[in-house]
Parts: structure tokens; sequence; C-alpha cells
């Protein structure tokens, strides 16, 4: 076989079993993806869970100072009703301490209910803790896993990358000029192999004298439809 169409062949099948291994390095990480993209779900669930109990607290010391203060103007208003003249005046003092009374009972049915739902959020964020903590166990063991099986991937890849860049270094620099030139728009499917007479790349059938000089193999043969480089894959060649 012409020894350009050869080579033509060879780096095409280096690339396309890279290419193949993609996806498998995909479907690898895919649970570790998954168990991160997990835990990072959890964790905007506890911020978020930070800001509301932080927004409850602030209510709650609010509520706290509120009765610091109408306690000051209860005994403002005790002071004032010792010295008052006129029943007219300890009748309005009277009125303002119970107001004040009222108020101060509210901000405290406040707090409580504000304890309540914190005690609530608090749970809540004790149990997200718990889970953040189980799924970055999870994570460091499927990380271990996945690791050890890439590194197979990645020895294969080394492989293959360095048979591509030997095998480009002694090309002739046209000939994977001209390839190049056809990947940048068919892709992996640059070099693509004849079935039943018909081109594997646009599956368009090839004339007779196309597909013997392709049999022949003596030179390189470039689809008359697609312009991809055509050959013939060893078992298709014995059975004729
Ligand atoms: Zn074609």
């Amino acid at each position: 076989m012409n020894k350009f169409l050869e080579e033509l062949i060879e780096l095409n099948r280096l690339e396309r079993r890279l290419q193949e291994l993609e996806p498998v390095e995909a479907n690898i990480k895919a649970p570790l993806i998954k168990l991160e993209n997990q835990k990072k779900s959890l964790e905007n669930r506890l911020e978020k869970l930070d800001g509301e109990i932080k927004n409850i607290k602030l209510k709650r010391s609010k509520n706290e100072l509120l009765i610091t203060e109408l306690k000051d103007k209860l005994k403002d208003i005790e002071e004032k009703q010792n010295k008052v003249k006129s029943e007219k005046e300890f009748k309005a003092l009277q009125i303002e301490e119970e107001l004040a009374k009222e108020q101060i009972e509210g901000a405290n049915e406040d707090i409580a209910r504000f304890e309540k739902i914190l005690e609530q959020k608090e749970e809540e964020k004790k149990e997200l803790q718990k889970e953040i903590e189980k799924t970055e166990a999870e994570i460091t063991l499927t990380k271990v896993d996945v690791d050890k099986k890439l590194e197979s991937i990645e020895k294969q890849k080394e492989e293959l990358y360095k048979k591509r860049d030997e095998l480009i270094q002694k090309m002739n620099p046209n000939i994977y000029r001209f390839y190049e030139k056809i990947k940048r728009w068919a892709g992996i499917t640059a070099v693509t192999p004849i079935k039943k007479q018909a081109c594997t790349g646009c599956n368009m059938k090839i004339n007779d004298k196309i597909y013997s000089e392709v049999i022949k193999g003596e030179e390189i043969v470039s689809c008359p439809h697609c312009g991809r480089v055509l050959f013939i894959e060893p078992e298709d060649l014995q059975e004729k």
C-alpha cells in the first residue's frame, strides 16, 4: 500500500481512538461530578439557611431592645406617677403604662415565636451539615476510584499521543497539511472506509473505477462526492 496513505490511515486511527476515549473518560468522571454538584447545592441551601437565621436573630434582638426601652419607660412612668398632683394626670399615665405593658407582652410573644423558628432552623442546619459531611466522605471515596480508573485512561492517551506525535514527525508535511485541511470540516471522519462500495463519510456510491483504485491502494484517493480520503478495511479486502 502507498506509504502516505498507510500513514494517513494510521494517524486517523490513532486520533479516532483518542476521541473514543473522551466519552469513556466522561463516564468515569460522571459520578464524581454528580456528587460535587450535590455538595454545591447543599452548601447553597446552608448559606441560605444561615442568612435566614441571621435575619431572625436580628428581629429577636430588635424586640429585646424594644423591651429594654419599654421597661425604662415604665420606670419613668412610675416616677412620674409618684409626683403627679391631679387624678387626670394619673389616669393619663396609667393609660401610658398599660400600653407599654401590652407592647412588652407583644414583644415577648414575638421573641418566643422567633425562638421556636430558630430552633427549627438550627435543627435543619445540623441536618444539612450532616448531609454535607456524608457527601464529602462519598466524594473522597469516589475520587479514589475515579482517579484509579482515569490513570489507566491517561496511560492509554499518553501512548496514543506519543505514537501520533512520532507519526506526524516522520510524515510528509504536505500530506499532514492535506489531512488537517480535510479534518477542518470532516473532523475525525477525514479518512473514512468504503463499505458496500459507498463512502462512509457521505454515504454516496463510489463508481467502479475509483473503487478499484482504492482497492489497489497505490495512491491517496479522495471521495469524488465529499473529498474525504478513502480506504478499504483489511477484512473487507479479504472478502474480495
Ligand atoms: Zn464521500
